[in-house]
């Protein structure tokens, strides 16, 4: 099973991804997580593409394309995927159906998160993440239970994403508008558009994602 989890930044994306990854023997592929494992290591695809990142703006389709190619085309990923921060733009999401026809896969489903834009602003600038697991938590919304400590691990370092803040996130929302959204009709004329309520309790959106998962099982 290969799906595509859309939405705009801070929608719930890579939260959903992580919950049902194991679930359902699917692999998450964030594209936004790639770029940033890129910079760490001082590729020089990273560095190509951090003023982009940081300023908000996307990252060139041809970039982005080759990366999740050369990452679909894993081992791991035979199984399925899940999507998450790919495709950003129609010509990525062609080029997908590309990708897919020529693995001999397929698309199964695209799950939208509908979230109120106002919001996501408040839920992207308290975001933080273990640095040790990867777990995510909240400033406010989903905090650690000890000041300071991650309730899974153990670690006390945790890191916080250069472009989440009000003036990045304003850009990266304009991205999505203009580059973005127009894939919602893309992919809404080929019947593969699922729509979930992103801004119910994680476990709810989990539990109408699973309904999603469940019905395509049984198809
Ligand atoms: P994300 O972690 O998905 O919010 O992505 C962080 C940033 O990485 C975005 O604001 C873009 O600059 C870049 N990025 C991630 N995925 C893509 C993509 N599919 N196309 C273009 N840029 C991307």
């Amino acid at each position: 099973m290969n799906i595509i989890l859309l939405g705009p930044p801070g929608a719930g994306k890579g939260t959903q991804a992580k919950r049902i990854e194991a679930q359902y023997g699917l692999i998450q592929l964030s594209t936004g997580d790639m770029l940033r494992a890129a910079i760490q290591r001082g590729e020089p695809m990273g560095l190509e593409a951090k003023a982009m990142m940081d300023s908000g703006k996307l990252v060139p389709d041809s970039l982005m394309i080759g990366l999740i190619a050369a990452r679909m085309d894993e081992p791991d990923c035979k199984n399925g995927v899940i999507l998450d921060g790919f495709p950003r733009t129609v010509p990525q999401a062609e080029a997908l159906d590309v990708m897919f026809e020529s693995m001999g896969k397929q698309l199964d489903a695209v799950i939208m998160l509908e979230v109120d834009e106002p919001a996501l602003i408040d839920r992207v600038s308290g975001r933080f993440t273990c640095a040790k697991c990867g777990t995510g938590y909240h400033d406010r919304f989903c905090p650690t239970q000890q000041p300071g400590v991650c309730d899974k691990c153990g670690s006390k370092e945790f890191t916080r994403r250069a472009d989440d803040n009000a003036e990045t996130m304003k850009a990266r929302l304009a991205a999505y508008r203009q580059q973005t959204a127009p894939i919602i009709p893309y992919y809404d004329d080929c019947g593969l558009l699922h729509r979930v309520d992103g801004m119910a309790a994680m476990a709810d959106v989990e539990a109408a994602i699973a309904t999603v998962l469940q019905r395509l099982r049984r198809d």
